[in-house]
């Protein structure tokens, strides 16, 4: 049996099982599994270090563990070591640990035109926000900035990363929701102004300026489609979701750990099920 997992804590709501699994079923490897892998941080080095010798060919690595995955790895690629966290592992027979990150080459898989000249607004200074502007800064954008809630972090990863932190969002070519949070439905109308929506710990972007982005990607995949892309929507913007990030960077993953390219209409079916079925 080859095993694949994802490492995270908390980690049960994790769609990636769901999505690998349906890619195996459909390509015949019926000897491998994907499975939950929950692991508190105290956990992880020992746990990982386990994994080789029990099975285990590779894992994504999720929310608190990227940057301690990067960490323990033997060796690592220059898009991992660039970012500072890693979202894959690969275990050799000998138990040596190779690390990468998927989230930034498959945001840019999922964004699908080249951000090359574009300008960028990315809401959001965490995890997910450094992985998505390195990756813009690496495709030759033309001006990417960071607005965050806690503007210290803003400017900590614009300054890390050689990009502008902004105080208010300005109007800009791309739109990035790296935040936990979106522009919640039913709220005002979704009218409210800049300073009522900061207010309401919302990502400071109102219905009307979502109209200023002619491309909007958000990361947060609770429903489909989020408030915010509903609303680039109706402003007639192109929008990307959270569900085609997450698939993008799973398939990249899974074609790390076995060679082979995943058929993407399986796994978004998969994910698409799981959506329908209301999973968070
Ligand atoms: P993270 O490192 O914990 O960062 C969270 C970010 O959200 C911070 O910038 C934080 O701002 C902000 N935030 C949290 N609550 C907020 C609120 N009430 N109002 C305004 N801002 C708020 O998380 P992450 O790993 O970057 O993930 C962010 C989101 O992206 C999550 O929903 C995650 O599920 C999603 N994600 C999706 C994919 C995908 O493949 N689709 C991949 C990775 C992540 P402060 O600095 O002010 O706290």
């Amino acid at each position: 049996m080859s095993r694949l997992g994802v490492l995270g804590w908390p980690v049960a709501h994790s769609r990636s099982p769901a999505m690998h699994n349906a890619a195996l079923a459909a390509l015949g490897m019926v000897d491998w599994r994907y499975q939950l892998l929950p692991v508190p941080p105290a956990r992880f080095l020992e746990t990982v270090r386990a994994l080789p010798h029990a099975g285990f060919v590779g894992a994504n690595v999720t929310i608190p563990h990227k940057h301690a995955a990067l960490a323990l790895a033997d060796t690592a690629g220059e898009t991992a070591r660039a970012i500072g966290a890693a979202n894959t592992l690969m275990f050799a027979a000998d138990g040596e640990v190779a690390a990468e990150n998927t989230d930034a080459p498959g945001f840019l898989a999922a964004l699908g035109v080249p951000p090359r000249g574009m300008s960028a607004l990315v809401l959001g200074a965490g995890g997910s926000a450094r992985a998505v502007v390195w990756a813009l800064r690496e495709a030759g954008a033309r001006e990417v900035s960071i607005w965050n809630r806690t503007p210290e972090r803003a400017a900590a990863l614009a300054r890390d990363l050689g990009v502008r932190a902004a105080a208010a969002p300005a109007p800009a070519d791309l739109l990035v929701n790296c935040t936990s949070v979106g522009l919640e439905p039913g709220l005002a109308s979704l009218k409210q102004s800049a300073t009522e929506a900061q207010g309401l710990n919302l990502p400071a972007v109102t219905f009307d300026q979502v109209g200023d982005y002619s491309h909007v990607v958000d990361l947060v995949y609770s429903s489909s489609p989020t408030p915010l892309l509903a609303a680039a929507r109706s402003h007639g913007a192109r929008t990307v979701t959270g569900l085609e990030v997450l698939l993008a960077q799973g398939a990249l993953s899974f074609e790390l750990w076995t060679g082979v390219r995943p058929p993407l209409e399986v796994m978004r079916r998969a994910l698409d099920q799981l959506d329908q079925s209301g999973r968070r």
